[in-house]
């Protein structure tokens, strides 16, 4: 195409998606978002391959969808319902049985496609929490010291007057090691390893996480393989504010908790002082395992129905606070992707297929069942996103796919960038747990990337609530979910592998 004709295109594309008929007939109940202006000189500038994937029709598609998605409180109002009406949706609960089935109806309501798949899922419950120091040097008589903690999920439980011990603090597992068995046999443990909070308010905290995590994960297990009658971490969280924040723990067989940093930092120094005697109550319960949904909605795609691509969040949550920062907010604003669309009537090319995972934060036997029902269309399925950190303002996307696909994506992320969540971020890991196998599989797959500055303040405590998540910042990243959903399932040409 010569540069005068592809001008002509330009204009008359940019006319034809500002009149598309069907979004002119649509009927709005509020003022119709307008569609932005289009950027011609970026436009000018797409290589071929960009160009035959993104003719100026779609990019006007995909202006016109973040326009409404950025002034659309759909996704508000779902987490809302979500957090307050339903609650913690821990897995194997009421609450995330009634969450799932929330979800399916509310797609039926837009008129997609909806399976709730069956999954077998583990139900772990919480009970009382209490911990207090005991015995400490210059401890006044008849004191003691409250230590605020909470049970980690696989937890067992202590007798209901709880169990009384030695402490031994270690900052590491090479501490631990170091100790022995003869250090730690009969004793609680206490890792306190420090959540980089510096990382964190530089825009890293995934790495201050991944850091801090080891020790939520293996430590219990570690502990009582040297024979520790119980085994606590300090919290990873990045505030101050005493909270404990839980997590997920590979069963120990041992109790397990976390304690409020400003708990392990009062419990490392008075046993660097000397001998320090714990009380510690934990009575959670492992009941048995229940059927819980991955919740599955299809956009049928107008051209290649067989071919998705799949917009996703997880529905379970913690039991501490109510899940909307992880990860109501995944969940709704993968709703609002096909919400955006069917009120603006679109209809895209392949699937887009929003999907509500269970059991994302107690094992991931939702991703798992679906990995294994759904392993035969993996090769149709043509990118996978999940949103799973969060809800503050976007900044693009976490991406594991070839460098040729990114290249064929700047378009879509060219429409991102007004409001600044056009960054890519190439990532050697899966960008969210429950697409992994997909990503394991070579399926194109992105995370949208948010702002984490203050995201484990909250994460998995009782501090995660509606509150946490700004209404504008949600649709920023609604708007980023549905544009490049509607993107990769649009593009003239499957993403390549
Ligand atoms: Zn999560």
């Amino acid at each position: 195409m010569n540069k005068t004709s592809f001008v002509q295109n330009l204009v008359l594309a940019t006319v034809c998606a500002l009149l598309t008929p069907a979004y002119a007939q649509t009927p709005q109940p509020k003022a119709a978002p307008k569609p932005a202006q289009t950027d011609w000189a970026a436009a000018l500038q797409m290589s071929e391959a960009q160009r035959a994937n993104f003719p100026l029709p779609l990019i006007g598609e995909l202006e016109t969808i973040k326009a409404a998605a950025l002034s659309d409180d759909y996704a508000y109002r779902q987490l809302a319902h979500l957090t307050e009406n339903i609650g913690p949706r821990p897995s194997g609960s009421p609450q995330a049985k009634a969450a799932a089935e929330y979800v399916a109806a509310e797609m039926r309501k837009l008129g997609l496609e909806v399976q709730m798949e069956e999954v077998k899922v583990p139900h772990w419950v919480r009970g009382a929490e209490t911990g207090e120091l005991v015995e400490y040097p210059g401890q006044v008589p008849g004191a003691a010291q409250k230590i605020v903690l909470t049970a980690l999920g696989n937890s067992t439980s202590t007798p209901g007057e709880g169990i009384t011990a030695d402490l031994v603090v270690v900052n590491n597992f090479d501490e631990l090691k170091a100790l022995g068995r003869d250090g730690v046999a009969g004793k609680i443990v206490l890792y306190n390893e420090l959540f980089d909070k510096q990382k964190a308010a530089a825009g890293m905290a995934f790495v201050s996480y991944g850091d801090s995590v080891r020790y939520r994960g293996a430590g219990p297990k570690a502990a009582a393989d040297l024979g520790a009658v119980g085994a606590l971490i300090r919290s990873v969280g990045s505030a101050d504010f005493r909270l404990p924040h839980t997590g997920y723990s590979t069963p120990a067989g041992i109790p397990a908790g976390a304690v409020a940093a400003e708990d392990a930092e009062l419990m490392a120094h008075l046993a660097a002082q000397g001998k320090v005697r714990m009380r510690l109550t934990l009575t959670p319960q492992k009941l048995p395992d229940t059927t819980g949904y991955n919740v599955i909605a299809d956009v049928k795609g107008s051209e290649h129905p067989e071919q998705v691509v799949v917009v996703s969040g997880h529905l379970d949550s913690w039991d501490l606070g109510t899940g909307a920062i992880d990860d109501g907010a995944g969940v709704v604003v993968a709703m609002e992707a096909a919400e955006i669309l069917e009120k603006l009537h679109l209809r895209p090319k392949r699937t887009l297929r929003v999907i509500a995972w269970m059991d994302e934060e107690t094992g991931g036997a939702g991703s798992k069942a679906y990995s294994q029902d759904h392993a035969s269309e993996f090769a149709n399925h043509v990118a996978a996103i999940e949103s799973d950190a969060g809800a503050a303002h976007p900044l693009g996307f976490d991406v594991r796919m070839s460098p040729q696909a990114v290249e064929l994506l700047r378009p879509a992320l060219g429409v991102l960038q007004s409001f600044g969540a056009n960054a890519v971020q190439p990532s050697p890991y899966p960008p969210g747990a429950d697409i992994a196998a997909m990503s394991e599989a070579g399926v194109p797959a992105l995370g949208v990337l948010q702002d984490g500055r203050t995201y484990f303040h909250y994460h998995h405590s009782a501090a995660d609530t509606l509150d946490k998540v700004v209404p504008g910042e949600l649709r920023e990243n609604a708007a980023a979910m549905a544009v490049m959903g509607y993107a990769l399932a649009s593009m003239k040409d499957p993403l390549p592998r």
